[in-house]
């Protein structure tokens, strides 16, 4: 047997899959064959099995940094229930309860080990892998080794130094759902990757329905609850910018009788970890939370994640998105945003970078690269396009060429290109803007308008001054200035809000910039130039009459390929009650429900209906050691419901 064959067999028996997803066979073969492999996937795309596959084909131990610490438990009781023998090392551990674990893997009783960055620096653990057969290594969430990511972490710094001092250079594979360019290039210098096999794959999510809405900050509470209410048996994550707003929301959800929960950094570490058990256990379906909230959450069965406030980049907007429909089923991304929004997001880049021990040279390219992004989001928001294809472009993919690698770094110059288009052949259940709940209005002769203002202004005032030139206003700010003297005074008699989103627009389509700061300009951008030109044009997107909010059509796509299921009514009821059974299992062995099964796995069962083992281990998520723990409670359930149903219909 090859050893493509051996991973295969590994992949079916073990887990349950009887097939490599395109990305991951492409990384479980480089790092087969000795080479290096670099793995850019997002968030659901099945990375874990990168790693695992190989660790239970190589001989010795593998080595998994990841600074997912909470989560490390977790996953390690994945992988005992799936027959694998896995182990971790973090400051979870009493430093008894470490030398254990080095114990036993001295005797070789793990083939996978996760280990939290910090460990490498630990003399124990250093003298452990100085001796121990460490054949490969995978650095998973590999961007934490970028200054231009999102997640920066010093200690993954002292990667590559660990590595390099290992007595055999282990193959090495990196990790990660960040797309841009720039941190690509800084995981292969930092972790010194050789000769790296590249895999970007699959960030298209075709289960997750994509929705953005305008929604002024006293409506969003009543839009939220009417999303939450059509869906409350689901569960859902709410992403607020900050933790006040994580309080009021949550605060006021329960009072609506929604079992929902929170996560923020300002919370005790043990109220965290009991929250966000109780939204991983479904006790608590609904989990109101900020960005702190998530980073390798792997539950399943997160139908919506709504948006309460638009975040500061594609990719952070991307990757918590993400968190919703993992297991294929249909799910939504609804995205709330308002003017305050993109105020908040320029005063966090100006807040955020002053913290930082940065010249104040580099703290300027940071806050420069942080505006790109953020344009980039408010074009998400802006966009009359289909919000799907803008999101894969931004990440370099288009939309249906799965694979291709593209220039994601250039948020701002792929984004604008994007704004403007209508689709053509528009599926309701893609996204908001396909399903028509927009409609798209030329603002061509304003945007000239605004181009000229800000033209003669020469990028010294900010929005309002710009908007009141135009509309002519007589006030005392433009008199003393003597702007009522200016060529372009009282040019526009379009209404205030519509200038001031112009002014947006123009900023998210890089045509304008928006200095953030106490007081705010409006400048060039980098794409000023091109506004001049005859063929120009700029649509904007309003919300057309007919449209009914809330009643979208849900998504009805799957994932693609065998994965996902059509249910019947009966084969629901059946799914419901198996729900309940995993719950029970779940509870009694304390571990998270999508450990005993994910929802796909149980939607295959109750659309295939299992009788006997053989059936049973047919079923994608089903392998030789679930079979054998769960095998029979779950084919004496289905029996016991056919015989019923048997008895219904007679
Ligand atoms: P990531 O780490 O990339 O976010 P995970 O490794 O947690 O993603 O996997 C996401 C989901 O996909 C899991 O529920 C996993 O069981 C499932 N999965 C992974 N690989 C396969 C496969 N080859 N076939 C079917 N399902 C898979």
């Amino acid at each position: 047997m090859n050893v493509m064959e051996a991973a295969r067999a590994v992949l079916a028996e073990r887990f349950g899959y009887g097939e490599f997803r395109p990305g991951q066979r492409a990384v479980v073969e480089a790092v087969l064959a000795g080479r290096d492999a670099l793995a850019v996937m997002p968030t659901g795309a099945g990375k874990s099995i990168c790693y695992q596959v190989p660790a239970c084909v190589l001989p010795g131990l593998t080595v998994v940094v990841s600074p997912l610490v909470s989560l490390m438990a977790d996953q390690v009781r994945s992988l005992k229930e799936a027959g694998v023998r896995g182990a971790y090392l973090n400051s979870t551990l009493t430093p008894a309860q470490q030398a254990e674990v080095l114990h036993r893997a001295r005797a070789g009783a793990y083939d996978v080990m996760y280990v939290a960055p910090e460990r490498l620096a630990d003399p124990r653990f250093v003298e452990f892998a100085a001796e121990a057969a460490i054949p490969f290594v995978a650095v998973d969430e590999a961007h934490c080794v970028s200054q231009w990511g999102q997640d920066f972490r010093p200690s993954y710094l002292s990667i590559g130094d660990f590595i390099a001092a290992l007595p055999e250079r282990p193959v090495v594979a990196a990790l990660t759902a960040t797309a841009t360019e720039r941190v690509r290039t800084d995981i292969v210098r930092l972790l010194d990757l050789r000769d790296p096999a590249l895999t970007v794959t699959g960030f298209d999510r075709p289960n997750l329905r994509f929705a953005v809405e305008r929604c002024e900050p006293k409506r969003k509470d009543a839009r939220l609850d009417a999303f939450i209410d059509e869906r409350r048996a689901e569960s859902g994550i709410v992403y607020c910018s900050k933790r006040a707003a994580v309080e009021k929301v949550c605060a006021h959800l329960r009072e609506r009788g929604v079992a929902a929960t929170r996560y923020h950094a300002g919370l005790a570490a043990e109220e965290r970890e009991r929250n966000q058990r109780a939204f991983v256990n479904d006790d608590a379906p609904v989990m109101v939370a900020t960005n702190a909230f998530g980073m390798g959450i792997d539950k399943s069965n997160v139908s919506y994640v709504v948006h309460y406030n638009m975040p500061g980049s594609v990719e952070a907007y991307y990757q918590e998105a993400g968190r919703a429909g993992r297991d294929g089923e249909p799910a939504e991304c609804l995205l709330l945003w308002c003017d305050g929004d993109i105020a908040t997001g320029r005063f966090f880049i100006e807040q955020e970078s002053a913290n930082e021990a940065l010249s104040p040279e580099e703290a300027e390219v940071v806050r420069a690269g942080r505006r790109r992004m953020l344009e980039a989001m408010v074009g998400y928001c802006y966009t009359t396009d289909c919000l799907r294809e803008y999101l894969l472009r931004y990440f370099g993919e288009e939309a249906g060429s799965p694979g291709k690698a593209g220039e994601p770094g250039a948020g701002a110059t792929t984004a604008p290109d994007a704004l403007g288009a209508v689709p053509t052949a528009p599926d309701p259940r893609c996204c908001s803007n396909c399903a028509g709940e927009m409609e798209a209005v030329d603002v061509t002769a304003e945007a000239r308008a605004v181009m000229r203002c800000v033209h003669e202004l020469r990028g010294r005032f900010g929005k309002t001054v710009v908007v009141d030139v135009l509309r002519g206003a007589d006030t005392e700010a433009i008199r003393s200035r003597g702007l009522n003297r200016a060529t372009t005074y009282g040019t526009c008699d379009a209404k205030r809000p519509l200038l001031m989103e112009v002014v947006e627009l123009l900023a998210a389509a890089d045509y304008l910039a928006i200095t953030e700061g106490k007081y705010p300009v409006v400048c060039a951008g980098g794409r000023y130039r091109e506004a001049a030109r005859d063929d120009f044009s700029l649509l904007m997107k309003r919300t057309a009459p007919k449209a009914k909010k809330g009643a979208a059509p849900r998504a009805a796509r799957t994932t693609s390929g065998a994965e996902a299921v059509e249910l019947t009514a009966t084969d629901q009821a059946l799914f419901e009650h198996l729900r309940e059974v995993r719950k029970r299992l779940a509870d009694e062995a304390d571990v998270p429900p999508y450990v005993v099964f994910n929802n796909a796995t149980l939607a295959a069962m109750a659309a295939a209906r299992p009788a006997t083992e053989a059936q049973f281990l047919a079923i994608p998520g089903v392998g030789q050691k679930k079979l054998e723990t769960y095998g029979t409670v779950f084919l004496e359930e289905i029996a016991a419901f056919e015989s019923e149903l048997g008895h219904l219909t007679r």
